[in-house]
């Protein structure tokens, strides 16, 4: 469609990856206008971990609209608000033993991550806060100074401050923990780090290129911070909602964050909403500090409160992820055993995992080359060097695999040697060095 050219701004990104005009989408597949079928692994980046248009949330959503249900409500105690809240703490919160309270930000996580810096450094009364090399936290300017990447800190426009960066687990080496050197710079007054009133972390880095702390990594940032009684906050945007195998990220590593905020998946239908835990006695707000016109979306409030009813009343559905994910995790291993000619590595957890190219643009070669075989796939991290399988939660076995066999069979075509594709050879010639 010419219109796209012609009038939408330059500023599209996933757009370009994908050029096709979709219409319609099911549970894990997309379908473009010519009644192509797509295999949808990229999941509306996190959002979409019950799938596209899911039935059990449609139903509930259409009766809502049907009855003329509150659609805007500011921040107005809705009956639907209400039930969420119910839901929310029988379901995921009273279980777990955590006592949050929840604050309704406007729908995008990085307004739920601006509310979260700011709550900390006006209870604190200090600014720094402590962020990690290749985090992703939003691209508002508070959320952007946490972040590390230099494409997205470059369009800023101002200088981004009130942050330090700190080595994320990981990134010396496996050997090192890099929580002592936190600990260190806190410890030493001419460290020349000021004292921060939080750190923001994700337990695994999702743009940053699927970077999974350690449990014990996590666990010894959690005592660092209470330590110099610094707050913790843990982003759980993209990894929380059952991501990884549990409702928070951070469950099994037994750590509980002072702050948490979710978004992404939280509305279940794919619609905006997004939230800030908040421990009770860090609750300090005062009415309307922060507000916005769109914290009460209460189509997400249905939706959301469904998926909390139908995914999270028991354990059936983690227990799913977890064998989804252990099954994504030996098949990966063999597909760089196979073709990573010792160059590949597999990283992440749970249903949240990546496979590290290495070269940003091999790896691009090789997602391009999955849409050719009717799986949309995306890459992230520093150099998109890292192909990301993020597929719905909800996903079939057998569509799981279908999905990492193209990627598979993408690797080895990119990859191969000896091309039996002439027509294709110019593309094949320019890879082949990579590999
Ligand atoms: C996506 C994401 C954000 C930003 O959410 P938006 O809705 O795009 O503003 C923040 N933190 C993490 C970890 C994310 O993955």
């Amino acid at each position: 469609m010419k219109i796209f050219d012609e009038i939408e701004s330059e500023v599209q990104s996933y757009a370009r990856s994908f050029p096709r005009v979709f219409n319609r989408a099911k549970g894990e597949h997309l379908y473009d206008e010519e009644g192509n079928e797509y295999l949808d692994f990229l999941a509306g980046a996190g959002t979409l971990n019950y799938g596209h248009n899911n039935t059990i949330f449609k139903e509930k959503l259409l009766e809502y609209i049907h009855s003329d249900g509150i659609t805007h409500g500011l921040d107005l105690h809705t009956k639907a608000k209400g039930e969420f809240l119910e839901a929310f703490n029988e379901k995921i919160l009273q279980p777990r033993n955590l006592d949050y309270m929840v604050q309704f930000t406007g729908p995008t996580g990085t307004n739920a991550v601006e509310a979260a810096l700011k709550l900390a450094r006006n209870i604190t009364g200090r600014e720094n806060i402590i962020t990690f090399t290749n985090g992703f936290h939003g691209v508002s300017l508070g959320a952007l100074a946490a972040t590390g990447n230099s494409h997205h800190r470059g369009a800023a426009g101002i200088s981004l401050s009130g942050t330090s960066r700190m080595p994320f687990d990981g990134y010396l080496g496996d050997d090192v923990d890099t929580t002592a050197y936190l600990d260190k710079v806190l410890s030493d007054s001419s460290s020349g780090i000021d004292k921060p009133a939080a750190v923001i972390v994700e337990t695994v880095q999702g743009e940053g290129g699927i970077n999974a702390a350690s449990f014990e990594w996590l666990k010894n940032l959690a005592s660092v911070c209470k330590e110099h009684d610094v707050l913790l906050i843990v982003d759980d945007i993209q990894a929380g909602c059952g991501r990884t195998g549990t409702f928070f990220s951070f469950e099994e590593a037994g750590i509980k964050p002072d702050i948490v905020t979710l978004s992404k998946s939280l509305g279940g239908y794919g619609l905006p909403f997004a939230v800030v835990l908040i421990s009770p006695e860090l609750d300090q707000w005062k009415p309307g500090e922060h507000n916005g016109t769109f914290r009460g979306n209460n189509f997400a409030f249905v939706t959301a409160k469904a998926a909390l009813d139908f995914y999270w009343s028991d354990d059936k559905f983690s227990n799913e992820i977890k064998r989804k994910g252990q099954y994504i995790s030996d098949r990966l291993n063999a597909i760089i055993e196979q073709y990573g000619e010792g160059n590949f590595t597999t990283r992440g957890r749970g249903m949240f995992q990546g496979i590290n190219c290495v070269n940003g643009e091999l790896a691009g070669k090789i997602t391009k080359r999955a849409f050719q075989k009717g799986l949309i796939i995306e890459t992230s991290g520093a150099d998109d060097q890292v192909i990301k399988f993020l597929c719905p939660l909800v996903i079939s076995e057998a569509n799981l695999a279908k999905g990492i066999d193209i990627v598979e069979e993408s690797i080895r075509e990119i990859c191969e040697k000896e091309s039996s594709m002439p027509e294709e050879q110019d593309y094949f010639d320019d890879v082949r060095v990579a590999c």
